[in-house]
């Protein structure tokens, strides 16, 4: 196990030891992909850790299951609570969290008809995504010979286990090249995504992102950026991009929750601008870590501060991070 192990995992409504949180050989969800999940992240604030944007995370995720008439046997609200419980009990400060919901062990038939729902919700340190290295001197990509699914085989806008083979296809392939991360095109000749973030570039003043039309997850990242520019007075376009758009542009960025914001330095070795990071990435950047933080009062909505410990587990503490 490369990752480091948290000690509590939430699996079906309790709380389990991390080695008992296990599936079966023959649940759909591992042959055929047929899950869904979602990336969150808790930050530590002055007032204790806190999950960045946690509803919107719920919601879709619920919406992800919906597309493939999954019924998750909780509420939102039970959700969101247990994912709480999973900082909590791991008396992290700030971690990754990873909720999932698979079809169990029932049928390999490939509808799964009256196959059980798994929900599991664990979590975890992990650091820079794409390393510290892409985070200080900007990530160099490449353009994916593999092309981004259309949303009219799959919806892009779903997070689905099964769909993000085409990321790991893309991604691999960048590594092999010697890059951080792929950029993949879609079937129409347009940018869509890197293989795990939402990309955004900037053209003479003005931030310009894709949408759902170019088969894009539509990331909870992305979405806080564009809020938080338009709020800081800055022009901007949603509309589809085409490699000369990004090869032109004058500062380009990656988002996500694993990323954050990233800048991209370079595009299959060709610098963006003079391959540094501009200003309106820095400006974006900077608002991002402070709004994360608790430091932006505008944006503390999108935090919610996680609770005292659940009481099952000892009363341990949750460590406040100062
Ligand atoms: N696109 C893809 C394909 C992703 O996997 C992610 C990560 N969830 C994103 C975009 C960014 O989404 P978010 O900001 O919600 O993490």
């Amino acid at each position: 196990m490369s990752f480091d192990q948290s000690k509590y995992v939430w699996k079906n409504g309790e709380m389990v030891p991390w080695q008992q949180a296990t599936f079966h050989v023959s649940c759909h969800g591992v042959h055929y992909g047929t899950g869904v999940f979602e990336g969150i992240r808790c930050y530590c604030t002055d007032s204790g850790p806190a999950i960045f944007r946690l509803y919107e995370h719920i919601d879709r995720w619920l919406a992800s299951a919906k597309v493939y008439g999954m019924h998750l046997p909780y509420t939102r609200e039970q959700l969101a609570d247990a994912v709480m419980q999973v900082v909590a009990a791991n008396n992290f400060s700030s971690c990754y969290i990873r909720p999932l919901a698979i079809y169990g062990s029932d049928t390999l038939g490939l509808h799964p008809r009256n196959t059980p729902v798994e929900v599991v919700i664990f979590a975890w340190k992990w650091g820079q995504y794409l390393g510290a290295d892409a985070a200080a001197k900007g990530a160099h990509v490449t353009i994916s010979p593999w092309r981004k699914f259309s949303s009219t085989a799959m919806p892009a806008t779903a997070k689905a286990c099964g769909q993000y083979l085409n990321s790991v296809l893309a991604v691999r392939d960048a590594v092999a090249r010697g890059f951080d991360e792929a950029i993949l095109v879609g079937e129409d000749g347009y940018l869509a995504e890197g293989s795990g973030e939402n990309l955004f570039l900037v053209k003479d003043g003005v931030l310009f992102t894709n949408d759902e039309k170019s088969s894009v997850l539509m990331g909870i990242t992305r979405d806080s950026v564009l809020k938080m520019a338009i709020d800081t007075g800055m022009q901007v376009c949603i509309r589809k991009l085409s490699l000369e758009d990004l090869l032109a542009a004058d500062e380009v960025f990656m988002t996500g929750t694993a990323v954050e914001v990233t800048f991209v330095a370079a595009v299959d070795g060709r610098p963006i601008a003079d391959g540094r990071r501009g200003p309106i990435t820095s400006v974006l950047q900077r608002l991002f870590a402070d709004v994360v933080s608790g430091r932006e009062p505008r944006y503390r909505h999108w935090l919610t501060p996680v609770a005292t410990p659940v009481p099952e587990l000892n009363g341990e503490r949750v460590s406040q991070c100062r």
